[in-house]
């Protein structure tokens, strides 16, 4: 029992001896009154004041002029790269430490993922690896940057903010505005996370978040893409919504459109939700504080938000010093019914991803070995 002392602390914490999740919804504010409304009123679906308003409360939180709401993350991000012009036969950079729906959203454009190494401080997308990467095989042509090895054009990067710790987005917003590619970040984990004073999601061409079940806050499912791009949030809109041109009774759609518009029934729930996105944020830094604290006196690796960020601490993350020992953690905690899980593993063991390009991956893997989640609700 070589982790005893923490499985007591956390039980402490949560005060619990039964099973602990990881990140568990609270609904303690208006969602109940906001959902009993749209029954209330039968506009449980695609017609109802809480989709605007929930797209107005995130262009705010966001400081972004469009807010879109969508039926989930992942769908959102489909999108926001068919926005940014990703077309099919092209090239997305992105990372191979995320979750899949990064991936995944990259080829249902019918792209192909490039995977670059994360920073070890990060855990996002290296700046420096993208520049290496761009350096040695990019070429700059009048419709774009092109890879000059595949011959094809590199039309995104998408930058994950994992956990809800920002990427060194200076660094990569002009690593890839010098090469013209758009930018469209994967912010579904980073609502509430700032980098100098500046929300996650508003630092490129379009920012993507999620209100899954497990995340910050949840609509039960639902996402949002937020944009400063004018035309972009118009076409967004128009995109997740049939195509349908606006006509008192007429069907008319002039694209191929999606339905991926958010129904009511969910935005009325993260309405009551996002109006305590601050307090939860407030719980989450206080349990990360006390967790700190505690790892410190182990001389164990807590990840801390890094300088001019400012973390949601929406999963915690510990580092284990090799993978041995993170088998160990992992096995001991949540046999003990605390939940506790490894970070993912990295894109190209995927058998759909396994043979798209990667660099060198030395972060990437060495994080993918040592760092697992612990206990992380709002509620403790
Ligand atoms: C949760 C998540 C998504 C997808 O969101 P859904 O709403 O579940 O579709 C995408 N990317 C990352 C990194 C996520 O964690």
């Amino acid at each position: 029992m070589a982790y005893k002392e923490i499985i007591q602390f956390i039980q402490e914490k949560f005060k619990s001896k039964d099973f602990i999740p990881l990140h568990a919804p609270v609904f303690t504010g208006n969602e109940r009154k906001y959902v009993l409304d749209t029954l209330d009123s039968t506009f449980v679906s695609s017609v109802g004041a809480y989709v605007d308003l929930a797209e107005k409360m995130m262009a705010e939180i966001c400081q972004s002029q469009k807010a879109i709401a969508v039926v989930n993350g992942t769908s959102g991000l489909q999108i926001a790269l068919q926005l940014a012009g990703v077309q099919r036969g092209e090239e997305v950079i992105t990372q191979a430490l995320t979750f899949v729906a990064t991936a995944n959203a990259i080829y249902y454009n019918g792209a192909q993922p490039v995977f670059l190494d994360v920073d070890y401080d990060t855990m996002g997308l290296s700046p420096n690896s993208v520049s290496d990467f761009l350096v040695e095989f990019g070429e700059k042509r009048e419709s774009g940057t092109y890879n000059k090895k595949t011959g094809k054009r590199i039309s995104a990067c998408v930058p994950m903010h994992t956990f809800g710790f920002p990427v060194h987005l200076d660094e990569l917003v002009e690593v890839c505005n010098s090469w013209n590619i758009p930018v469209v970040e994967d912010a579904a984990e980073s609502l509430g996370s700032y980098y100098k004073g500046k929300h996650t999601g508003s630092f490129g061409h379009l920012g993507v978040f999620s209100f899954n079940g497990n995340k910050i806050v949840t609509s039960g499912g639902g996402g949002m893409i937020v944009t400063n791009n004018e035309a972009f949030g118009k076409k967004g809109k128009h995109l997740t919504t049939t195509a349908k041109v606006p006509h008192p009774y007429e069907f008319f759609h002039d694209e191929v459109g999606y339905n991926f518009r958010m129904p009511n029934l969910n935005a009325a729930l993260i309405c009551g939700q996002l109006e305590q996105l601050d307090s939860f944020l407030a719980n989450k830094r206080e349990l990360a504080n006390s967790y700190a604290d505690f790892f410190e006196s182990k001389k164990m690796i807590f990840r801390k938000e890094l300088e001019n960020t400012r973390v949601n601490y929406w999963l915690m993350a510990v580092e284990l010093e090799n993978l041995e020992a993170r088998n160990a953690f992992l096995k001991e905690t949540n046999d003990s019914g605390m939940m506790t899980r490894p970070i993912w593993q990295l894109m190209y063991r995927l058998p759909m991803y396994k043979d798209c390009y990667r660099d060198g991956q030395k972060n990437a893997e060495f994080l993918e070995e040592r760092i697992v989640n612990i206990p992380s609700s709002v509620r403790f």
